[in-house]
C-alpha cells in the first residue's frame, strides 16, 4: 500500500464554506493555476463537483486524459483512490496527483488485499499444476495490479473484460479475477461458459472451507467481491419499471448481479450506458441500473426522453459523494501556496509491475 488513507480535518475556514463562495474560490484557482492543473471528473461525482472538471469519463479514460496532458503539473482527480493510484502509474515523473478527500475509496477495491491472495495462490500450488493467470478489474487498489502484473496477468475494464479473458486463456488453464465477482460471472457467461466453469473464492473462510474440488477443475476463479452500489438493483425492480413503461428499455452495468442482467435489455460499462442514451431516439425510455448521479445526469441531459434510475430508492456511491467543494478548494488553494496536499503516490516497484498489467491491456485494446 502506497499513501496513508489519513484525510486532515478540513480547517474551519473550509469546513464552513458555503457552497457559493467554494465555487468561486475553485474557479479563481483554477484560472490562476492554468495549464498546470487538470481537474478529471469520474461520471459518478456530484454536479457540484462535474462542473469544474476539464475532463470526465470512467476511471480508465480519465488515467489515459491525464497521462496525455504531459503539460500538467497537478493531476486533481475528483473520484476514488485506485482512480488515483491508477493516474499515477500512468502520468509522468513530474506529475502529481491529488485526490481531494483521502476517505474517498471504493468498498469493492478494498475487498481484497495481498495477504487474502497469497492464500488462494498457496492453495492453488497445493491442489494442482494448472498455470493460472492473474487479472484484475481497474476497481482495485495499485498492490493488486502489480501482483496480476508479476504474474504475467492483466488489467481490464468493464469494456474490455472479454477481450482480456480471451487473451488470458491463450496463456493458461484458468483465469483468476479479482475483485468483482459478477463482472467475471457476466463475461464468462456472455462468452458462453457455464456455471459449472466458475467457482466463487471467498477469502473471508479458512483456503480449505472453499470447494478445493472445483477449484481444481474451474476455467475461472471468481473472487467473492461486489459493488454495494450495483448490487442493490434487482428483478423485481426491472418488472415494476416494465409494468409502468411497457416500451422501456433496461441496461444495466455488468457490476450488478447475474440475475439482473440475465433480465435487461443491455449491460455494458458506463461509456456503454452513456453512448446508448446518446444515440437513443426521441421519445424513448431508459430505465438505468448504475450510480445516480450519472442516471441524473443523463436524464438532465436528454429531457426529449424518459430516463430514470432502476432503484427507487436513491442509490449514490458513498465514498464518491466525498468528494465536495469545500474538499477541492482546499486542495487547489494549497496548490496555490505551494503545498502539494493529498498527493497520491505509488511506489517505484509497485508501479513497474501494475504499469506492466495496465499496459498488458493497452496492448490488447489496440
Ligand atoms: S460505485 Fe461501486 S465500484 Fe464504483 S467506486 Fe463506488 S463502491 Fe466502488
Amino acid at each position: 500500500m502506497g499513501t496513508a488513507l489519513i484525510q486532515q480535518i478540513l480547517p474551519d475556514e473550509y469546513a464552513n464554506m458555503t457552497d457559493e463562495e467554494a465555487d468561486e474560490r475553485i474557479r479563481l484557482a483554477d484560472t490562476l493555476l492554468g495549464d498546470r492543473l487538470v481537474i478529471l471528473g469520474h461520471h459518478y461525482q456530484v454536479d457540484e463537483i462535474i462542473k469544474f472538471a476539464d475532463y470526465t469519463g470512467d476511471s480508465f479514460k480519465l488515467s489515459q486524459e491525464s497521462a496525455a496532458r504531459t503539460d500538467a503539473e497537478f493531476v486533481v482527480f475528483c473520484g476514488v483512490h485506485f482512480m488515483a493510484e491508477s493516474a499515477d502509474i500512468l502520468g509522468g515523473e513530474h506529475q502529481h496527483v491529488i485526490l481531494p478527500n483521502l476517505t474517498a475509496g471504493c468498498s469493492m477495491a478494498d475487498m481484497v488485499n495481498l495477504e487474502q491472495v497469497g492464500d488462494l495462490w498457496d492453495t492453488l500450488e497445493e491442489v494442482t499444476d494448472a498455470r493460472c493467470v492473474p487479472v484484475t478489474y481497474m476497481n482495485s487498489s495499485a498492490a493488486i495490479k502489480a501482483f496480476c502484473g508479476e504474474y504475467d496477468g492483466s488489467v481490464c475494464t468493464s469494456s474490455n473484460c472479454a477481450k482480456v479473458f480471451e487473451w488470458a486463456l491463450t496463456q493458461g488453464d484458468k483465469i483468476i479475477f479479482f475483485p468483482d465477482e459478477h463482472l467475471g460471472r457476466n463475461t464468462a457467461l456472455a462468452m458462453g461458459f457455464s456455471e459449472d466453469d466458475l467457482m466463487v473464492w471467498n477469502p473471508l473462510i479458512p483456503p480449505e472451507d472453499n470447494d478445493l474440488e472445483k477449484l481444481k477443475r474451474c476455467k475461472f476463479i471468481l473472487w467473492k467481491g461486489w459493488c454495494s452500489v450495483h448490487g442493490r438493483f434487482s428483478v423485481e425492480q426491472i418488472e415494476l419499471a416494465r409494468r409502468d413503461f411497457p416500451d422501456i428499455t433496461v441496461i444495466v452495468h455488468p457490476e450488478c448481479r447475474h440475475e439482473v442482467v440475465a433480465k435487461a435489455d443491455g449491460f455494458g460499462s458506463t461509456a456503454y450506458i452513456v453512448k446508448r442514451v446518446n444515440e437513443a431516439a426521441p421519445g424513448t425510455a431508459w430505465a438505468i441500473g448504475t450510480e445516480i448521479n450519472l442516471v441524473s445526469r443523463l436524464a438532465k441531459q436528454h429531457p426529449d426522453k424518459t430516463i430514470f434510475c432502476l432503484d427507487p430508492i436513491v442509490c449514490p456511491c458513498s465514498t464518491m459523494y466525498r468528494i465536495q467543494p469545500q474538499y477541492l478548494a482546499w486542495a487547489l488553494e494549497n496548490l496555490l501556496q505551494g503545498n502539494i496536499v493529498n498527493e497520491i503516490k505509488v511506489p517505484e516497484r509497485e508501479k513497474q509491475f501494475a504499469r506492466k498489467a495496465l499496459d498488458r491491456m493497452l496492448s490488447l485494446a489496440s
